[in-house]
């Protein structure tokens, strides 16, 4: 009989956010606006040709991305998505024994990917809802080969600011690879958010990790990438599954990068609707971090699950973490409306 690993009884479930048809889906942190304009078109074009295997170096892609951000494409590796790509860095530097420190709560896959790759999950509690880069730093030891740094940090959406980000890496080992995951990046205050590629990139132990499924409003299709030294991105793109991103996802990806005025305009509507629900939450009386993400976090505690509860009972989806609170994403000013109204019936 074939045995499963016994590691495997203890690896948490990733959580995806409910669908529920005709209710708002604010539970997921996808880009409410559908399809870039471009990208449908482009997608149908190359409807035909999926039954032929995509390139496997995803080379236009990589091109473009490379393009996209000033650096070399030796420098670039892509996935099925983040998630994917955060597979492959910890399947390229983590082994059984090995230890991988981030933040918790921080993005569900981090313990499950690290479990999957044989590794070691050391979970560093939040401090004020927000990353604690002096407990992470602590919790680095011999055996660490690699540390998230979420920023913004799902669920949280709090962010880490540049004096701090450049300390942390300051204290971060040569030898452990510090991975910065961006997947918000495009709903951030510049000038709050340091962009980790312009300030750490030159650094040989730091990635950049973004993704094409938030404001690039491709979820579905799968595609992601890091940005790291060369010698780092070749060990991830050995540790990919081989085709793992399929022609359209590559193809839409490529499109998608090219229309970076409306993908602005499109995160511009976002950021402007997450402030007005932050501020009508407040108002409510709710506590409510300032965010920087295309979702706000209410620390609702123990009444966490009952308020997903009650906006389901109203026809929106939104995702809780029972105990700790509950992550709204921010969509259509219409979705949006119909979560205050619910917010605003339960506080009232
Ligand atoms: N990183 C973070 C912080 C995320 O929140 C997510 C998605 N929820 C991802 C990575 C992965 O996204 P994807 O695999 O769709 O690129």
């Amino acid at each position: 009989m074939v045995r499963v690993r016994s590691s495997l009884e203890e690896l948490p479930a990733y959580v995806p956010g409910r669908k529920l048809p005709g209710a708002a889906a604010l539970a997921s942190n996808e880009s409410p606006y559908g399809l870039l304009p471009g990208v449908a078109g482009r997608l149908a074009e190359l409807a035909g040709g999926v039954s032929r295997y995509p390139d496997m170096g995803a080379g236009s892609l990589v091109r473009a991305i490379a393009g996209h951000h000033g650096v070399d494409p030796e420098r670039i590796a892509v996935g099925a998505g983040s998630s994917e790509v955060c597979g492959q860095l910890l399947h390229a530097v983590v082994g059984p024994g090995d230890e991988a420190v981030f933040g918790w709560r921080s993005f569900e896959a981090y313990p499950i990917l690290t479990a999957v790759a044989g590794g070691t999950a050391v979970k560093v509690p939040l401090r004020d809802h927000g990353l604690d880069l002096d407990a992470m730093a602590a919790a680095i030891t011999d055996r660490t080969r690699l540390v998230f740094v979420c920023n913004p940090n799902n669920p949280t959406s709090t962010v880490v600011g540049e004096r701090a980000l450049l300390d942390f890496a300051d204290r971060v080992p040569e030898n452990v690879l510090l991975v910065v995951d961006e997947a918000y990046r495009e709903y951030a205050d510049p000038a709050l958010v340091p962009d980790a590629l312009g300030l750490l990139g030159d650094r040989p132990n730091v990635v950049v990790l973004r993704t094409f499924s938030k404001a690039y409003g491709l979820a579905g299709l799968r595609v992601g990438y890091c940005v790291a030294q060369a010698e780092i991105a070749a060990a991830v793109r050995k540790t990919q599954v081989p085709f793992s991103v399929s022609a359209l996802a590559q193809e839409a990806a490529v499109v998608a990068l090219g229309e970076q005025a409306e993908v602005a305009r499109r995160a511009a509507l976002t950021v402007a609707e997450r402030e007005r629900v932050t501020a009508t939450l407040r108002e409510l009386g709710f506590e409510v971090p300032g965010s920087q993400a295309n979702f706000v976090w209410l620390p609702l505690g123990d009444d966490s699950a009952r308020f997903a509860r009650h906006c389901l009972d109203g026809k929106v989806v939104v995702r809780p973490f029972p105990g700790e609170g509950v992550r709204v994403t921010i969509g259509l000013p219409e979705e949006n409306d119909a979560f205050l109204a619910l917010a605003a019936a339960w506080s009232g």
